[in-house]
């Protein structure tokens, strides 16, 4: 079967009311939300701008490759990269993962890496891919852009323990998102502080995100000139460097659009051929 739509963002109901939002991208991969709202409290994140409600059950996981499938859609790869910290409802995550392991299904994650602890356990599993979110290159500017996400020094201190002792093989399995926002980490200095992390580990790759304005942030990402320049800067540095256009807080089609405008609203109407159910 094959795609109707080159990009979705759809809502799949849950039992109690509340709704789990999914994006599927062309390219194959179903992106999904490990929990309804977040507790992280990324200031520039619509998902997470009314805190956490609840975590998602396994059940409701898969309910969002089903409802991908009610469009048509059969994901070849999954990500949980959507709404939701996966660390925060990890065992879930970790039964959701075996489930995909016996399906075949290619499985990747992206975090905040908080709590650290279990960072450390899930870079260890058997994942296709684990994106961490760092955003910052200094502490301060970590605390601003994930208020409630582990100290970062813990959390480089994690990834040079854990790293050592992978085959390169897997530490390719990992990169670092880095979502630029202008006036606040999109300097060479800021970007500077990771540079060991990258000379020690070149196998890690570094993705370079930016956001389309929405209306409730002050948040905006610098102009694309901006984003070539720093790019280019880090490719001198001997960083594996990648730009990315797509992030969460998209003003349209990212992750936890639907689901802010939807706890807005309270309407099934708004979009509502991609409301599923
Ligand atoms: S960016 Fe991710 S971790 Fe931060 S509030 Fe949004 S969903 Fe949560």
């Amino acid at each position: 079967m094959s795609a109707i739509l080159p990009n979705t963002t759809f809502l799949v109901p849950l039992d109690d009311g509340l709704f789990v939002e999914a994006v599927y991208y062309g390219s194959g991969t179903l992106c999904v939300s490990s929990q309804a709202g977040c507790a992280v409290g990324c200031p520039f994140c619509a998902s997470g701008s009314r805190g956490l409600l609840r975590n998602l059950s396994v059940a409701e996981l898969w309910a969002q490759v089903e409802g991908a499938r009610a469009l048509g859609i059969e994901p070849k790869r999954l990500t949980l990269s959507g709404v939701g910290e996966p660390l925060h409802n990890f065992s879930a995550v970790r039964e959701f993962l075996e489930g995909c392991r016996s399906l075949n299904l290619p499985l990747s994650f992206t975090t905040t890496g908080s709590p650290t602890a279990l960072f450390r356990e899930m870079i260890r599993l058997p994942h296709n891919g684990l994106m961490l979110s760092l955003h910052a290159g200094r502490a301060a500017t970590h605390r601003r852009l994930i208020p409630q996400g582990a100290e970062l020094g813990d959390l480089l201190s994690v990834l040079e323990e854990t790293l050592t002792g992978l085959s390169r093989r897997r530490r390719r399995k990992l990169g670092i998102n880095y979502l630029l926002l202008a006036g606040i980490n999109d300097s060479p200095t800021e970007l500077a502080e990771l540079l060991p992390l990258f000379h020690r580990f070149p196998e890690l790759t570094l993705h370079l995100l930016t956001c389309n304005p929405v209306p409730e942030s002050a948040f905006v990402s610098p102009d694309p000139a901006r984003v070539d320049e720093l790019h280019s800067w880090l490719l001198a540095q001997g960083v594996n460097a990648r730009r990315a256009n797509t992030w969460r807080v998209q003003a349209d089609g990212g992750c936890g659009t639907l689901f802010v405008r939807k706890l807005r609203e309270q309407a099934v109407g708004v979009d509502s051929k991609l409301v599923l159910g």
